[in-house]
């Protein structure tokens, strides 16, 4: 039996956590409170702030090798754990490039994948704009994007402007924050991909999705994505370059936008297991999560492949501030045809958070049926 420890115990512990009973692997969650999700689907929990290196150093002497659930990790001050023999997986050295969202696009452009146009947003082009009285100043035309380099999610820290006093407005709080600025993809479609690499190099990308966001938040994931074989070839290519060169070992999201012009760009990658891969647990032959556990617990990796002609998940984000388990609602869903509901077992709403996903396996890969079944969810979830 393995002991894995998990930096992080939210929804995406809680499933790792689900997938690790299968492959006889006990996981133990560093995680802040005790309601959080993972704490009791974990064999055990230690509860502290996931940048708590003396928490990650007990968790370390329980464990045979650490892993991570989300990327807001403190790397700095679990440099001198790895230097005392702490396997984690992937390792710090592989994050390290992709914590911070300015060393990413750097890292990406570095190694000649495609990203936006992006630079930093500091000191005296900072103060230039926020004194500005037109947009000259700026890299690109409105739209622009800024984004906070660090501890971004669900669209926090992301910001669409579309001209200088909304861009001055949102800047003004975050003077002391450090931020990037980029062009406005005026996108055709968002795709993701998820990918696995083994400690032996081995590599597999699960199928491209199309994602659909709605105020930044993801919305609704339809499977396969409906886009030409070449675009997925070179998806495929970009995932295999990342990996091999970050000598990763787990699973990583990978998001990217697909222009008008057929283009694609990587907007954004992950270092764990991602919202937008939470199909595979119904619809692949290997669930996303035991592929991380398979990939850094040193096992081949599992067959990535659909087990269906393809399906359509659906996020249940909470729509209000309330305390419901929302049972009958969630009743409603599972009647759906084909449909599993997962809930995370969040013991509070709010707006935007996520509460559960639905997933909903399809014999075809049309997207009008696709289409009206996220749309029967979405009825039934927000009323
Ligand atoms: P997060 O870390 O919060 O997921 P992202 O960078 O993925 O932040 O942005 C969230 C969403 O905002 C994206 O899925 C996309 O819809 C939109 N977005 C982000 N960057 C851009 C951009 N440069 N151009 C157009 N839309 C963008």
């Amino acid at each position: 039996m393995k002991r894995i420890g998990v930096i992080g115990g939210g929804q995406l512990a809680w499933m790792m956590a689900d997938a690790a009973k299968d492959l006889e692997i006990e996981l133990i969650v560093q995680t802040p409170a005790r309601t959080d999700p993972a704490v009791g689907n974990a064999a055990g929990a230690i509860i502290a702030a996931i940048t708590d290196a003396k928490a990650t150093e007990q968790l370390a002497t329980q464990c045979d090798l650490i892993t991570f659930e989300n990327e807001f990790i403190d790397l700095e001050s679990l440099l001198p754990l790895a230097d005392r023999g702490v396997c984690f997986r992937p390792s710090l050295q592989a994050l390290e490039p992709l914590l911070d969202k300015y060393s990413q696009r750097s890292y990406l452009q570095k190694l000649g994948l495609p990203t936006p146009k992006f630079t930093e947003l500091t000191g005296d082009r900072l103060s230039a704009i926020l004194n500005a009285k037109s947009g000259e100043l700026l890299p690109w035309r409105f739209p622009v994007v800024i984004k906070t380099r660090r501890h971004g999610y669900d669209g926090q820290g992301t910001f669409i402007l579309k001209d200088l006093p909304q861009l001055q407005a949102a800047l003004e709080p975050l003077s002391e924050v450090p931020l990037l600025i980029e062009e406005f993809v005026p996108f055709e479609r968002e795709l993701a991909a998820i990918a696995a690499r083994a400690v032996t190099g081995e590599v597999v990308v699960y199928p491209v999705v199309e994602t659909q966001q709605a105020a930044q938040v993801c919305r609704r994931v339809f499977v396969p994505a409906d886009i030409a074989p070449e675009i997925v070839t070179e998806i495929e290519a970009i995932a295999r370059t990342l990996l091999d060169s970050l000598q990763a070992v787990g699973v990583f999201g990978i998001e990217l936008f697909l222009t008008p012009a057929g283009k694609v760009l990587v907007n954004e990658v992950s270092p764990r297991t991602h919202n937008s891969g939470h199909f595979t647990i119904d619809a692949c032959e290997t669930s996303q999560f035991a592929q991380h556990l398979r990939a850094v617990s040193g096992l081949p990796l599992g067959n990535p492949a659909l087990n269906c002609q393809g399906a359509v998940m659906v996020n249940l984000l909470g729509y209000e501030h309330s305390h419901s388990d929302y049972a009958d609602k969630r009743e409603q869903l599972a009647q759906i045809p084909r449909a599993s509901v997962c809930w995370y077992g969040k013991t509070e709403s709010r707006p935007g958070r996520k509460l559960g996903h639905v997933t909903v396996l399809l014999d075809n890969s049309q997207r009008s049926q696709a289409q009206a079944i996220a749309q029967t969810i979405e009825s039934i979830w927000y009323d």
